[in-house]
């Protein structure tokens, strides 16, 4: 009986190592799989754009895209040229030196050959001074601070 009872002792001890073996590889397994399906996930995620930070910003969002809808909305004009054509706003004489019209933003008076932006509120300034302006966030005129670009649905969702 002695003996019998040590064999069945040694053999349920043998039992429980087999079945911590079991259990150690299963865990393992598991885990590995777990890794590979997360894995998968966020491969897929970033494929599909969800994770991605630059994918999703809007093109009006970057100075070029902003430079692009300005261009598209106000396009740049030769100063001379713009006052001929906006005589109907101008009914005097050309201005003179003295009452020549100014760029705030830079306060140089235009020059015959300067390109300029005319916005819709009537003020005008020199084009590289105006793009600096706008591409710097800044969606309204200097001196009026109504908005340069109409509303768009694609400027409202910030
Ligand atoms: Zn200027
Ligand atoms: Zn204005």
């Amino acid at each position: 009986m002695m003996e019998r009872n040590t064999w069945e002792e040694q053999t349920s001890e043998k039992d429980q190592a087999d079945r911590g073996n079991v259990i150690t590889l299963v865990v393992g397994v598991c885990s590995l799989v777990g890794l590979a399906v997360a894995i998968l996930i966020v491969t897929c995620m970033k494929r599909s754009g969800v994770l991605s930070t630059t994918g999703g910003v809007l093109p009006l969002q970057t100075p070029e895209g902003r430079l692009k809808q300005l261009d598209k909305a106000l396009p740049p004009a030769v100063f001379s040229r713009w006052y001929r054509h906006d005589q109907k706003n101008h009914p005097g004489p050309p201005p003179s030196q003295q009452e020549a019209q100014v760029c705030v933003i830079c306060l140089d008076a235009m020059q015959a050959q300067d390109s300029i932006r005319a916005l819709k509120c009537g003020h005008i300034y020199h084009r590289q001074c105006f793009d600096r302006w706008f591409t710097g966030s800044h969606d309204y005129c200097p001196l009026c601070h109504r908005l340069v670009l109409p509303p768009t649905d694609a400027s409202e969702v910030v």
